[in-house]
Formats: C-alpha cells, structure tokens, sequence
C-alpha cells in the first residue's frame, strides 16, 4: 500500500505565494499526471512531498506517516529529479550500485537489460553523458529501483522521438508487471495522456482539477455551427475557448450536455465533438497570473 494524502498544504517563496491551500490524495496503483504550466509549482508539490522543501502550513502523509525527516516514509518513492544527487565523476554502472544502497530492492539486471535497450553504456562517466543520456539514465534507475511510488518530474526533456516512445513503453511494461503509484509531472501532454489515468491540473498556485483523466474530458465538449445558431445555445454556459472562421464558430464548453441542449443543437444543426486532453489543459490553464 502506498498512498499519499497532501492536506491543506501552503508553500511561499519569496513572499509569493507558489501553492494555496493544496488537497489531493494518490492513491495506490494508479497513474497520475500532473500538469501544469511552466512555473504553475509542480517541482515545488514534488519537492514537498519528498521532504526535499518543508511546507509553510498543512501535512503531507504517505500510509499515514508525515514525510518530514521520515526515512521510513521516503524510501518507499524514488524521485527522479533533474538534479544529480551522485558524484559527477561515476561511471553509470557505479550509480546503479550505489542506487542499491539505498533501495535495496533495486533490481540490477533488470537496470542493465533497460541499459542496453536504450544504448547507454555503463561504463561512461556522469559527467560525459549528453543531457538526453543523463535523463536515460536516471529514467533506468528510477524505474529499477522497484519503489512502491516513482515519481518522475519532466523525464523525457533532452529525449528524442525514440527514446521518448521507449521510456513510455517501458514505463507501461513495468506498471503492468509490477502495479504501483506513478505520477509523471509534465507539460507536455500530448504524449502522456495515453499513459495516465488519472489528471491532477496546477494553475496559479491552486489544482484547478483532480479527475479521471476520462471523466475530465467527459466534463467538456466542443460544439459547431453558424454563428448566429452557436451564439443562441452558448448564452449562460461556461465557455473556455471560441474559435471563429467567417461565418462558423466552434465554442469548447465545460459543462454536462443535457437533453435539452442535445434537443436545442439538433434544431440549430450544431455539430458536438469531443476535446483532446491537450487542449482542454490549454484552456483551462490560459489565463495568465494576475
Ligand atoms: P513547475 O515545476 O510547475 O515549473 P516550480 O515548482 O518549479 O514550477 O516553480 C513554481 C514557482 O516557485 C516559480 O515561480 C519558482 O520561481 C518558485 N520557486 C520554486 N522553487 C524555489 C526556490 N527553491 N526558491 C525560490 N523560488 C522557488
């Protein structure tokens, strides 16, 4: 069991306020997204959760256990991080042994099977690996570390297009063998909505939604027509983004469709689609901080 409750958590920097009055569960097993702009504060969520940062007010427990200096409750996550917590001067087979130190569950061989698939040679230094291979590798050793919560913040940055697919495919594989908590804090969702099951959105220092990432898109549709006839049935609802091309409009609106409004659209020959995850974050995290 593995589950992390963050309660009423409120984090300042610099007399601004990053994260406000915060409540979310993880629950076990699932895979979470968390997204949000850059700067929306989901390093800071990250860091909190894993007593790297000390909340200003509120508690962060996992099982029960407030994480702050608890040893207990921190090795069950492995956080990979952009930061590099071992010695620039290791090779990648030493950050493997010494990762086991730590996580004495760490699984080597699996760790040098998920080396070899993605190229990387064990026998270079930190310090010489490419920014897209220091991400690699610290990918492999979060996902061989067999915690019961990985945490992965922006792990496909410096990665291309196949070592992206790659990590995906192994990051699936592994869940599928072995479930637990995996939250992957990103913004770049298109790639990962395939992947998470459940969405937690950060904008202006607040979760703006905490959903299955189905029911979220369920919440919303996208509805088009002639202007005059979309401009009759979008009155009183509430729309996130409009788009008007001469003299057809298409309005995306969150909002349960009721007969009513099925009723109403059939008689103004409206047209419903639905909204793919990346553009329902981008409207629903638009806005700009005021
Ligand atoms: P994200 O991960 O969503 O990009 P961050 O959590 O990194 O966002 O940052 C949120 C805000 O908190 C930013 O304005 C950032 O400058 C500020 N911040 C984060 N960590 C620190 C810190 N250690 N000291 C001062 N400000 C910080």
């Amino acid at each position: 069991m593995a589950i992390i409750e963050v309660k009423k958590v409120n984090k300042t920097y610099n007399k601004k306020q990053v994260l406000k009055d915060i409540n979310i569960t993880f629950e076990e097993n699932k895979i979470y997204g968390l997204l949000g702009r850059n700067g929306a504060g989901k390093t800071t969520l990250l860091n909190l959760i894993t007593d790297r940062a000390i909340v200003d007010s509120g508690e962060i427990t996992i099982n029960g256990e407030n994480v702050y200096e608890n040893d207990n409750a921190l090795e069950k996550i492995y956080f990979m991080t952009e930061r590099t917590l071992y010695p620039e001067d290791f090779k990648v087979k030493d950050v493997f042994k010494w990762t086991k130190e730590f996580y004495s569950n760490f699984d080597s061989k699996y760790a040098l099977e998920l080396a070899k698939k993605f190229s990387l040679n064990i026998n270079t230094k930190i310090k010489n690996l490419s920014t897209g291979y220091n991400s690699i590798c610290k990918i492999i050793n979060t996902l061989a570390s067999n915690a019961e919560i990985l945490i992965f913040d922006e792990p496909v940055l410096g990665l291309d297009a196949n070592h992206r697919e790659l990590f995906y495919k192994e990051l699936m594989e592994n869940y599928i063998e072995n479930p637990k908590t995996i939250i992957l804090s990103t913004h770049i969702i298109e790639e990962v909505s395939n992947l998470i099951e459940k969405v937690i959105i950060l904008n202006n220092s607040k979760i703006i939604s905490s959903d299955e990432a189905e029911e979220l898109l369920d919440k919303a549709y996208t509805v088009s027509g002639l202007t005059e006839n979309i401009d009759k049935f979008i009155s009183a609802k509430n729309i996130v983004n409009i788009e008007e091309i001469t003299s057809f409009k298409s309005a995306t609106i969150i909002g349960n469709l009721t007969n009513e409004d099925k009723k109403l659209a059939e008689d103004l020959d409206l047209k419903f689609s639905k909204v793919e995850l990346q553009k329902l974050f981008i409207y629903l995290t638009e806005k700009e901080e005021v």
